[in-house]
């Protein structure tokens, strides 16, 4: 039986943990927290995913809260002026590419838990590069999961692939509930239960998902998108979690006081660990370590492709690349995993996935270009336009060549307009 090694108990690790154990490999997963204290931490992201990483997990039989997750069935995106005021505004349904929101820390506490269950081994360990020398002398092949985690900085920044050199936003999150926040039309103008954003220009952006969390159980999430020391950067000074509740109320009132209504009087926050902040900076790495011995390890995940969350692709990204390993470990028999193997698997990814999920994400994180207005401004019109935009999200390869070229852009509105007809935009906000 072949023997892995993964580093990271996040999306990433346990997912391709459980995946190699399900194909027969024996598996042993490095955690530097337990399953408990996860569950007891304070919230690291607000992560949506769509349908084929829902799939994915389904599959693996680790969908215990499918029944339980609120989905989010559309989105309704409105672009403002730096008063607030909305220039333009998208709503699409988003169909069978609908996704769910569930907190982390519920998802990796029990799967941690299952994953011995399952016959895999947790090792609770910090890893060091010390100790990565001697797994991987251990294993047939070593992979690190460990997200933003220091470890990380082992994989060489990518300079080819990695645009930004500084935080291109300042983050803050919250999980609250309260009065038209939950339930299947918390916006009652908005004929599904949507996943609500907000583009306010020199401001930046924030979001708010349908979600689910242990301690509350139905709730929702607001993801502030601060372009650094722009009026909405107002998060940081926040010492605890309700400064935290009391900055979203501010950003919201100030920059949209449309929207007041959702951030009401008696909105609480999920829990006292339902808040972050905080910024990074969006680095791809070259997806092989080479340690002190000369022994190789791969990356997986954040580790190597860290993009910002404004598109709420990193763990749907990651889900992807578990898909894609998994199946090239199996497809690759008693070979050994060397440099050759490792390089061809990352960057036969990065080329038909990876890159696209990078370029979306770092589109919407700038002025929009000319194909994305045009697209936006038609998909404002056009339901059929609106309703791809918004699917697209579940596999961002299907943006191009649209998103990337103006003749392509023009050539789709032109077919979906004919196809649709003008007459379909009238439940469009
Ligand atoms: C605010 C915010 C909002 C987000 N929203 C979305 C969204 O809507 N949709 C979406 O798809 N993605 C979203 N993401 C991104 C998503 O959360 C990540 O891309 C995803 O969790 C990455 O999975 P991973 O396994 O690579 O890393 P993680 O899930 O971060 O797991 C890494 C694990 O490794 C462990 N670790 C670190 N160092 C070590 C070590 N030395 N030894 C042992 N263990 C170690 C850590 O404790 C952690 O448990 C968001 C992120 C943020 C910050």
């Amino acid at each position: 039986m072949r023997k892995i090694a993964i580093i990271g108990g996040g999306q990433g690790g346990l997912l391709l943990g459980f995946g190699l154990i399900d194909k027969g490999y024996d598996v042993t997963l490095y955690s530097d927290r337990t399953a408990e204290q996860v569950l007891h931490a304070r919230m690291a992201s607000t992560a949506f995913m769509f349908e084929s990483s829902l799939k994915l997990e389904r599959e693996l039989c680790l969908n215990f809260w499918e029944d339980l997750c609120p989905y989010g069935e559309g989105m309704h995106v409105d672009f403002r002026g730096p008063d607030g005021s909305v220039a333009l505004s998208v709503q699409g349904r988003l169909g069978d590419n609908r996704g769910q929101a569930l907190d982390q820390r519920t998802k990796f506490h029990r799967w941690m838990n299952e994953f011995s269950r399952r016959g895999g081994r947790l090792e609770i360990q910090s890893i060091s590069l010390t100790d990565l020398d001697r797994i991987s002398a251990e294993n047939d092949l070593t992979i690190v999961a460990a997200g933003k985690g220091a470890i990380s900085s082992l994989f060489e920044r990518d300079a080819a692939r990695s645009t930004h050199e500084t935080p291109p936003r300042v983050l803050a999150a919250v999980l609250v509930t309260g009065s038209n926040l939950t339930g299947d039309r918390p916006w009652r103008e908005i004929p599904f239960r949507p996943l609500r954003f907000n583009f306010i220009a020199g401001a930046g952006e924030y979001f708010s998902l349908p979600f689910y969390t242990h301690t509350r159980g139905e709730c929702r999430s607001y993801l502030f998108e601060a372009v650094p020391g722009g009026p909405m950067d107002i998060f940081q000074q926040a010492k605890d979690g309700a400064e935290m509740l009391e900055a979203v109320r501010t950003c919201v009132k100030r920059l949209t006081p449309d929207q007041a209504e959702h951030v009401p009087d008696d909105m609480q926050l999920a829990d006292a660990n339902a808040w972050l902040k905080g910024s990074f900076t969006p680095t791809i790495r070259k997806p092989v370590g080479t340690l002190p011995s000369g022994r190789l390890v791969f990356g997986i995940g954040d580790a190597v492709v860290l993009n910002d969350p404004i598109a709420g692709q990193g763990a749907n990204n990651t889900n992807r690349m578990v898909k894609a390993y998994l199946e090239a470990i199996v497809a690759h028999g008693d070979k050994p995993f060397d440099r050759e193997w490792m390089e061809e698997l990352f960057n036969g990814f990065w080329e038909t996935s990876g890159q696209y999920t990078t370029a979306f994400t770092n589109a919407l994180l700038k002025p929009p270009t000319p194909p994305i207005q045009e697209l936006l401004g038609a998909a404002s019109q056009v339901q059929a336009i609106a309703d791809g935009f918004c699917r697209n999200f579940n596999n961002p390869p299907d943006f191009w060549p649209a998103l990337g070229d103006l003749d392509a852009a023009r050539a789709l509105i032109a077919e979906k307009t004919g196809a649709a007809g003008h007459g379909e935009c009238a439940d469009v906000a």
